[in-house]
This record gives C-alpha cells, structure tokens and sequence, in this order.
C-alpha cells in the first residue's frame, strides 16, 4: 500500500545525519521524488553507488510521513561513468541535471516529457554522436518548450510578422523592427536557423553549423533559460500540470517532444510567459 516501484535519473544527493543521504529523483510516472537513502555514508556500500547523480535507477521506496525511504535501486543506466571523464560533456550533463530540477517545482508531480528529455538528453551526451554544447542547448530549447516557454522562433513573438530582425527575451523571442524593445539581441540568421534545428531535433543542420553561430546560439538559449527560471518559475508548477502528457508517445521521444509545447505558446499567446503568470 505504502510501498511504490517507479524508474529514474538521480538529479543530486545531500547528506542527512551521519549516515545517510537525501536523494533527488526525477522519476517517469510520479515526478520529482526526494527518497532518504539508510546507512549509505557508513560503509562503501552498493545501495549508496547505485545512487550517484545521472544514474538511471529503477526504485522501490516506502511512503514516508515528509520524506520516502529507498528500499531498493537497481542500475538501468550508469551515465555517470561515462560521463566523468569527459569535461565537456560532464559540465553539459550536470547543467541537464540542475535544469530539470529547476523546471520540476513540485513534488510527486507527474512529469514524464521532462524525464524522456533528460534521459533522452543524457544519452545522447553518452554517445558522442554531437557535440556537447549543441546536445545542451538542444536540451535547454525542448525543456523550455516542454515547460511552455518555447522561444518564438520563425514569427514576431508579439505580433506574427514573419519579417524579423532580432531576438528580445522578455518579448519570448524573435521580433520585428516595430515590436523591437530597446538591447535586443541582434542573431545572424544562422543563429536563429540553429536554434529552430536544435528545437527540432534536426541534427544534420545543427552538426553542419559554423562555430560562431553555435556561440551566438549558446550565448542567448543560455540568457533566455535564465531569464526563465528567475522569473517564470512560480508559474511553471501550473503549466506542467496543466500539460497531460499525449498517449502512446515513443520511450526517449525527445525529436517531438518540444513541438506540442511549442505550437501550444505560438498560438495560444503573443507573449506567452505573462499571460501563463
Ligand atoms: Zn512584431
């Protein structure tokens, strides 16, 4: 009755007492779990390696009065060690990590395109097939759209034009000349291509970019996350429970995870992150 199986990727660990660990799960079917781990600083023990930050566990844990207790864990997936000794690809993962922490608000909320994405996310990092800033600002792109905060991208995020000129954060994206404000961002339309290919899962036309664009891209995917978090995060709880997840969507469907949330903002809202407030 009080007892619960669920699969997950490991987001941090924190010690509690002498001995033991507070662990962070994003899990597929119930959402954000933080599971107390027993014993595990005491000794070397398995239980405690298995629950290293990345790893993909599968879980079972006992309802507790304010925090769960992990009573089993299983490795599916050790991204940690392939990570670890590969800077790059170590620092994207762990900005993966914090991310869907951060977009996760609340507790034993369901939030299953977020943990597809990361898992998604994580392993393609693992592979190598891209390289890592890409694969992050990949991840950064369809988390955002996944949350409802997909980026306008081809039209004016105020009014539609489709002739656009720069990118304003605040405005939720690309702008034309009239709806510009004052310090946006002025992308080549490389960057901007970029980052609709990224969004899209298109990697022949993100692994065919010129580094300058992958910068430029970096630079701004990075600003408007930010921006997101600081400012939007209150309301994120809401949006992602207000987003029931489609049926019959692919395990790691991370190529059309970011195009329901994105299409849901474009049409629902000029400027999407005020009117969800
Ligand atoms: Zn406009």
């Amino acid at each position: 009755m009080s007892l619960y199986r669920d699969e997950g990727v490991v987001l941090r660990t924190q010690k509690l007492g002498e001995a033991d660990r507070i662990i962070t799960v994003l899990t597929k079917r119930t959402g954000k779990v933080r599971g107390v781990a027993k014993g595990v600083r005491k000794t070397m023990s398995r239980f405690g390696a298995r629950l290293e930050p990345f790893s993909h566990v599968d879980l079972q844990l006992h309802t507790g009065r304010s925090l769960d207790v992990i009573t089993q864990v299983e490795t599916l997936r050790p991204y940690g060690e392939a990570l670890v000794s590969d800077y790059p690809r170590y620092t994207a993962g762990t900005a993966m990590l914090e991310t869907a922490d951060r977009l996760t608000v609340g507790e034993k909320e369901p939030a299953l395109r977020q943990f597809l994405l990361l898992v998604g996310g994580l392993r393609t990092l693992v592979e190598g097939g891209h390289e890592a800033r890409l694969v992050l600002d990949a991840y950064f792109l369809r988390s955002l759209a996944v949350a409802g905060y997909a980026p306008a991208l081809s039209e004016c995020a105020r009014c539609g034009a489709e002739a656009v000129r720069a990118f304003a954060i605040v405005a939720g994206g690309v702008v034309c000349g009239a709806c510009r404000p004052a310090g946006a961002a002025v992308p080549s339309a490389e960057t901007i291509a970029l980052m609709i290919a990224l969004l899209r899962g298109d990697w022949q036309a993100a692994d065919a970019s010129e580094p300058r664009n992958r910068t430029e891209c970096s630079g701004l995917v990075a600003a408007y996350l930010q921006w997101h978090l600081e400012h939007g995060i209150r309301s994120l709880r809401h949006v992602e429970r207000d987003q029931a997840d489609p049926a019959g969507r692919r395990p790691g469907g991370v190529r059309d995870g970011a195009e329901p949330g994105a299409r849901e903002v474009w049409e629902s809202a000029q400027d999407p992150h005020i009117s969800r407030a």
